[in-house]
């Protein structure tokens, strides 16, 4: 195996990446290399399904195959090595299929179709051997040797940033939104990862095209969620646990999470999120079930403490799993893209077992002592006090925005994130949104302007909510974003991060401060040139950092 997707791949030296028998994250060599498999097949779909598409023909099972396959493969969301095996002989079929659209559609458009080589030919082995064999001819750096370390970095960033795009859209879809133009853009940059470009400025265009295409998925996203759920307001929600029967919900599908108050209704079970499911809260159609009882834990690196804490089954929606704990191994469900082998997974949205599960564990015995937070300022809730926001812009009251946002993890460097939020001056506004800002959430920012000084816009899934804000605030200042007293702090771990750093870039927005270390997959070289079109930067010392955005803005 080797792996260097996510931020905390193995350092050693100037070596970074995961190999031999595990990565950091837990992920066996077996199932790393099964994803390769899976992925290559996947760009065999691609370049058939981007042909065909070009002739006026799709395949939406196809389309939405990717977006699951692709989300499979994200750091922390699909352990299991057997599954693998499946969803590569499922995407053979579909490349199969997506072969005979591309072909028939040639010939009824009165063109010899082409006889396409590379993944669209490759053949899967039918059991797992065979398949591992097959490997190294789907690895990230089978051709380092040749074209070097940039252009393999550069593939790289386009296919985790492909990822990262697959699993906001996977979201949006299983709610209903799906965008042609998304499809599109996911089978031309498989189309383009099949070709094995060698040349970085057409990978470098890829990039920011995939970051246009992720701006649609994550509004896609936006549009599913409000959609179905309501526009969040801002919300108390209780973070400490009352008696009672209980349920833990984690990961970022809102979808589940319905899914499960709906069956758990007068039940006498309650419902709490974790990690990134807080914002849950903030949606009228969930909060107004009233057994959706509060909030438990936090980032998704502290799970295995909380979880074998929980006195209730533990369902994970989405990213981030992290390897159950035999304290609570035989109460943890998987959901969706993810799982563990032996961990039971729910299928269809059946969560009955989870309701059996809940009502035979004990759940807690009293209530702890009440505490609460306010969440839930997605854009409308900004956006709709935006004259007392620019009001109060205008008379300083509020001298700069801080966009505290993005992952959190477990490298000792992240403490940055916490010190960065209780060092700003109390005439500065946080914006935050993702599970980085656990490390600073609970803590009392005061207000300013009238406004809280910390707003929590969401999940990292609501970095669209964050985009809007900022487009609006400008256009309103009658400036352009970069010129707003804005900065934005980036927190990354996985590849959804990665998706919403390139759509930064792809939106021009510059001076990203980017941490705590830079993707490893980002040679020297390709820094420089991210340092030199777009500045982004490294995060540095917290107080000199906020010095320098501040007299930036000065
Ligand atoms: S996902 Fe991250 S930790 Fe896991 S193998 Fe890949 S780089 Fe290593
Ligand atoms: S913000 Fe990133 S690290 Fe945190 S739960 Fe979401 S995807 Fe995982």
């Amino acid at each position: 195996m080797f792996c260097y997707q996510c931020e905390q791949t193995f350092r050693s030296d100037n070596k970074a990446g995961c190999a031999g028998a595990k990565g950091m994250c837990g992920k066996d060599a077996a199932t790393a290399d099964l994803q390769d498999v899976l992925l290559h097949v996947c760009e065999g779909i691609g370049q058939y399904l981007h042909r065909a598409r070009r002739l006026g023909a799709t395949d939406a099972e196809a389309d939405r195959f990717l977006l699951f396959a692709f989300f499979t493969t994200l750091t922390n969301v699909n352990f299991s090595a057997a599954k693998f095996v499946e969803f590569i002989q499922r995407a053979a079929q579909l490349r199969d299929g997506a072969k005979a659209l591309y072909e028939k559609a040639a010939r009824e458009a009165g063109e010899t179709p082409e006889t396409l080589s590379g993944a669209a030919a490759f053949v899967p082995a039918k059991d797992m051997a065979g398949l591992l064999a097959q490997a190294g001819e789907a690895a990230i750096r089978k051709d380092v040797a040749r074209l070097g370390e940039d252009v393999v970095g550069l593939r790289a960033l386009v296919l985790y940033g492909l990822k990262g795009v697959c699993a906001y859209a996977h979201h949006a879809c299983v709610l209903g939104e799906e965008r042609d133009a998304i499809y599109a853009a996911v089978e031309h940059a498989l189309d383009l990862l099949a070709s094995e470009p060698e040349d970085i400025g057409p990978l470098l265009d890829e990039a920011l095209a995939l970051g246009r295409a992720n701006f649609l998925a994550m509004e896609a996203l936006d549009a599913a969620n409000t959609g179905n759920f309501g526009t969040p307001e801002p919300t108390s929600v209780r973070v400490t646990p009352i008696k009672g029967k209980a349920i833990l919900v984690s990961g970022h599908d809102l979808k589940d999470l319905h899914a499960i108050l709906e069956a758990t209704k007068d039940k006498g079970i309650n419902v709490y999120t974790h990690g990134e499911l807080l914002p849950a809260h903030s949606y009228p159609a969930l909060r107004s079930y009233p057994h959706l009882a509060g909030n438990y834990g936090g980032a998704w690196q502290d799970q295995q403490k909380e979880f074998a804490e929980f006195p209730g089954p533990i369902v994970m929606t989405s990213n981030c799993l992290i390897e159950p704990q035999p304290r609570y191994r035989a109460r943890i469900f998987t959901a969706g893209p993810v799982g563990w082998p032996g961990v039971r997974h729910i299928a269809n949205e059946d969560f009955t077992q989870v309701v059996q599960a809940a009502l035979a564990l004990p759940g807690f015995a009293e209530d702890a002592e009440e505490q609460r937070i306010t969440v839930g300022f997605g854009r409308a809730a900004v956006l709709g006090v935006a004259d007392k926001v620019i009001d109060a812009v205008k008379s300083g009251a509020i001298r700069h925005f801080f966009m505290i946002g993005g992952c959190d993890g477990a490298a000792p460097g992240r403490n940055y994130y916490a010190d960065f939020a209780h060092a700003t001056p109390d005439d500065t506004v946080i914006l935050t949104l993702g599970c980085g800002k656990y490390r600073f959430n609970k803590h009392d920012f005061g207000t300013v302007g009238g406004l809280p000084r910390l707003l929590d816009m969401g999940q990292c899934n609501d970095a669209y909510s964050a985009l809007v804000v900022a487009t609006k605030l400008a256009e309103a200042f009658g400036v352009g974003v970069n010129e707003l007293p804005l900065s934005l702090i980036v927190s990354w771990f996985e590849q959804k991060a990665a998706a919403v750093l390139l759509t930064l870039l792809a939106l021009g927005v510059r001076n990203v401060r980017l941490g705590p270390t830079l993707p490893a997959f980002l040679t020297p070289a390709l820094v420089d040139v991210l340092v030199e079109k777009f500045g982004v930067l490294p995060i540095g010392d917290a107080r000199a950092d906020i010095d320098a955005a501040l007299s930036r803005a000065a």
